[in-house]
């Protein structure tokens, strides 16, 4: 199998061919480093789709490297959006980042019971394992390096959708800006999460959440609406 892979040093794509077949792509990669290219750089973890670090472009899509298997030709490339530090390793500081604009996390809970069907509502954006590919596959980040995102609003409406949250409040106030008014609802990081994570469909929950708390879309003239003030950073 010919595979090329886009490296940090150089333009050009580098090929290789390997003698595997019905692998993973990690295996393939380990396969390359350990007989074949010793200098090839690439990240991965727990080599069961739980970690979420070893998130590629496969074909111009992005896949998890331990669950994907390659076929003959592909072309492999880091996820887009965020700094490469070496062939498919990307800087994951944006994870915090964007997790820490959108304040997409528990803050403070109130200690009470949380019923089943409550629970139900928040697991799938709870089952999020930070691989940003939603990101990667996000076009919004072309022309706003800012937007919060699609994995840091899926969690925010997550904390926001959980009856024990009590600054659901700050949150929403927090996704005005570069949130959830700059997603475009073009649902491409839909079909890219690995965890089934719709987070198109959150934004939207968000974007409803909002107008009831009387934030509008500040795009839209609305005229009188709530001053959301300047980027964060
Ligand atoms: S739906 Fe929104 S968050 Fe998802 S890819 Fe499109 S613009 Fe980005
Ligand atoms: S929402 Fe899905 S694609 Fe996005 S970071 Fe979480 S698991 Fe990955």
């Amino acid at each position: 199998m010919e595979i090329k892979i886009k490296r940090s040093h150089c333009e050009e794509l580098q090929e290789y061919n390997v003698d595997l077949e019905n692998v993973t792509l990690l295996t393939l990669l380990n396969h390359i480093k350990t007989k074949i290219d010793p200098t090839l750089t690439y990240s991965h973890g727990c080599r069961s789709g739980i970690c979420g670090s070893c998130a590629v472009r496969v074909n111009g899509r992005e896949q998890l490297m331990c669950e994907y298997k390659p076929s003959d030709g592909d072309t492999v490339e880091p996820i887009r959006y965020a700094t490469v530090i070496r062939d498919l390793v990307v800087d994951s500081s944006r994870v915090e980042k964007f997790n820490r604009t959108g304040l997409a996390w528990s803050e403070t809970s109130r200690e009470e019971n949380i019923s089943e069907e409550e629970m139900e509502r928040i697991q799938t954006q709870s089952d999020c394992i930070l691989c940003t590919s939603c990101a990667s596959a996000c076009p919004v980040y072309a022309v706003n390096p800012y937007f919060i995102g699609p994995f840091a609003l899926t969690r925010v409406w997550r904390y926001v959708n959980d009856p024990r949250e009590i600054s659901s409040d700050a949150k929403i106030a927090a996704v005005q800006t570069n949130g959830i008014w700059d997603c475009t609802l073009c649902g491409e990081c839909v079909p890219v999460c690995p965890q089934n994570i719709a987070p198109a469909q959150d934004i939207r929950m968000l974007r409803s959440k909002s107008g009831m708390m009387g934030y509008n879309d500040p795009t839209m003239n609305f005229g009188g609406g709530l001053d959301f003030g300047a980027p964060i950073f």
